[in-house]
């Protein structure tokens, strides 16, 4: 169990457990551990011997009006969550090591980038893909895995890592959830007991929309308007930023739910951003 700062010193010591012909897996995170971030290491630790997670809230990945400064940190109960979960390395790096003065140098992702959390929140996926592509150069993963709870950022690294020829194999885990079926999100923290009762609107709109399906309603506009009504009806003050039926892959919107089909949706519940998703079929 280690726990390492410096980037200098994260890339010797993958460098020694490639070495020493152990595989290493990768979860990268912004720290303030659910369930969520904890099955990512469990997964990993399936598909390598030793397994690095990262805690680096990303400034880059923020936007002006992002909440960048009051992103919930808790680095102690973190460290224990990663040992407990069975996590052998916690990197933790300093941003002005990660991003030094005169830093100028971004990795971007072309189309799937220009859609829904690409288009509201400009300059979000560069800050992705910059940071994901320096984590692979400091720790030499075999694998990463990444949540699907966050799928079009799973579609745009895995684009990024077959276009750059990074030798990582990606790996995307399914998304955990509350009781009641809220994703699991560092962000729910922001919420009031009422406010997090009403938060369960995404996942129940996107039950009644896999609901509509099952019964045989294949227009994802009709089911769209469904969605958005269960959403008020449960939170009437949300304000839902898109609900998209999209293929899994291309992340092309479809008119008629097909096979690989997908749901995602975004909306801000006091205050909150908060985004879900859920395959139709
Ligand atoms: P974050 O710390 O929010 O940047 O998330 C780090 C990783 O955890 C990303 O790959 C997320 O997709 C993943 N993740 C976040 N929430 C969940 C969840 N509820 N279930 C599974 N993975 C998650």
């Amino acid at each position: 169990m280690k726990i390492i700062r410096s980037i200098r010193k994260m890339q010797q010591v993958s460098r020694q457990i490639a070495a020493d012909g152990k595989k290493i897996g990768l979860v990268p995170t912004m720290g303030y551990l659910h369930y969520g971030h904890l099955s990512l290491i469990k997964k990993a630790r399936k598909f390598s011997d030793v397994v690095i997670t990262t805690i680096f809230v990303n400034p880059t990945q923020f936007g002006p009006n992002d909440d960048l400064n009051k992103y919930p940190r808790d680095e102690k109960g973190d460290i224990k969550k990663v040992f407990d979960a069975g996590g052998d390395i916690v990197f933790i790096p300093k941003a002005d090591h990660i991003y030094p003065k005169n830093y100028q140098t971004y990795v971007n992702v072309e189309k799937i980038t220009k859609t829904f959390e690409g288009t509201s929140r400009p300059g979000h996926f560069k800050g992705v893909t910059t940071i994901v592509s320096k984590l692979f150069n400091i720790t030499r993963p075999d694998v990463a895995v990444f949540g699907l709870k966050d799928y079009q950022q799973a579609m745009v690294i895995k684009t990024m890592t077959s276009d750059l020829d990074y030798p990582v194999k990606i790996i995307v885990a399914p998304t955990v959830r509350e009781k009641d079926g809220l994703a699991m999100s560092s962000r729910n923290k922001y919420f009031t007991t009422e406010q997090r009762q009403k938060a369960v609107c995404l996942y129940k709109a996107l039950k009644v929309a896999k609901g509509e399906v099952k019964k045989g309603e294949l227009d994802t506009g009709k089911i769209k308007r469904i969605m958005r009504r269960k959403i008020v009806e449960i939170c009437p003050s949300a304000k839902i930023d898109y609900i998209a039926f999209t293929d899994f892959l291309s992340l092309k919107p479809v008119n008629k739910i097909s096979k690989d089909c997908i749901c995602s949706l975004a909306a801000r519940l006091f205050g909150v951003r908060l985004i879900d998703n859920m395959k139709m079929k």
